[in-house]
């Protein structure tokens, strides 16, 4: 079992796109009032006092849209510069990157995913539901890629008859950049009549149609996340697979998740063992006790990671993915 070290925190479930795999259709999402969000304060006394004494040493912001969190550059900040923290990075729809990429990047920040679903333009606002969305998109990405980013990671959920036709053309970006392309296997969690009606394409045959056309090699596996990553032969990017449809990596979870109203959640695939930080930090409870409680959560969290697969993956969701943070 690997050590549980990183942490993903979503700082705020608002988004400024409806991704159709990301959330319901029609449905209004209720969101989080902003007086409830853990504050920066909060959040920092959080990692320094409960978290990174247990072992927390690795963050990710996420959100919902984290760049929609007001004072984000400040507190990635705050965070890149706790000594304990041996790696922070950030996961964006870049909508809102170009402007701030350098002060991120001055501000500490290193590593950075961006989730690009299409190469087109019309389709990629059909997935993400708006208008003029994609040139803003691409630009966060070539401001990311000229500031400095390393490594730049691109997200795309595929999703059969939607985006699925641009896998080469999006494995293709990997050729003459550095780039990491990571195809994510398209979960039931958000909009379960579109994984109802489309379903949802397993990792192995696309790497058959690339390797069909170019030919894949393995290359050696990058940092210890749940991506099995490839290579073109001679390119200079790779290709990663998420495939936690397909295939069962809860025996290699190393995560737990912060959501933007402070619940820790153990596990992505069920609700089992969360705890509210936030109540309990806010009614006075100590950072001692519930590092404690933490600790007993960490202790259960490899019976908590299989319950999930033992009752199936398709249970129902009371969180989309924008309020879990992916
Ligand atoms: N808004 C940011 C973004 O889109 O990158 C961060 C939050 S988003 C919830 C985090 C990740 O979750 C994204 O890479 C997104 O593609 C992924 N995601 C959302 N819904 C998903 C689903 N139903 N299946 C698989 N991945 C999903
Ligand atoms: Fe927003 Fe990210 Fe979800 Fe798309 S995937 S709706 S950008 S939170």
């Amino acid at each position: 079992m690997n050590q549980v070290d990183y942490l993903r925190i979503s700082l705020i479930d608002r988004c400024n796109f409806r991704c159709q795999y990301c959330m319901p259709e029609g449905s209004e999402l209720s969101y989080v009032l902003q007086q409830d969000w853990l504050t920066h304060d909060e959040l920092l006394t959080l990692l320094r006092e409960v978290f990174i004494p247990v072992g927390f040493t690795r963050f990710r912001l996420t959100g919902g849209e984290p760049l929609l969190r007001p004072g984000i550059v400040k507190l990635v900040e705050a965070i890149a510069h706790l000594p304990e923290t041996r790696d922070l990075a950030l996961t964006t729809n870049a909508y809102l990157l170009a402007h701030l990429a350098q002060d991120l990047y001055d501000s500490g920040l290193r590593r950075i995913n961006i989730s690009l679903d299409s190469l087109n333009p019309q389709t990629f606002e059909q997935i993400v539901g708006g208008r003029m969305r994609w040139q803003k998109v691409w630009e966060g990405i070539q401001a990311a890629h000229r500031v400095g980013f390393s490594p730049l990671k691109l997200n795309v959920v595929v999703i059969p008859g939607v985006n699925d036709h641009e896998v080469l053309d999006l494995a293709a970006l990997t050729l003459d950049r550095a780039w990491h392309v990571r195809f994510i296997e398209f979960m039931p969690i958000g909009n379960a009549s579109l994984f109802a009606n489309e379903g949802w394409i397993p990792s192995e045959d696309l790497r058959q149609r690339i390797r069909d056309r170019w030919g894949l090699t393995d290359s050696t596996v990058l940092g210890n996340g749940p991506a099995d990553v490839f290579q073109i032969p001679k390119a200079q990017g790779t290709l990663g697979f998420i495939s936690q449809m397909s295939e069962c990596f809860c025996d290699r979870c190393n995560r737990m998740r912060l959501s933007a109203d402070g619940w820790l959640r153990p596990c992505l695939l069920n609700e089992t063992g969360q705890i509210d930080l936030r109540t309990a930090l806010r009614s006075g409870i100590s950072t001692q006790t519930l590092q404690n409680q933490v600790s007993k959560l960490l202790e259960l969290k490899p019976e908590i990671n299989f319950k999930a697969r033992e009752s199936g993956t398709s249970g129902g969701y009371t969180r989309t993915m924008s309020q879990i943070g992916g």
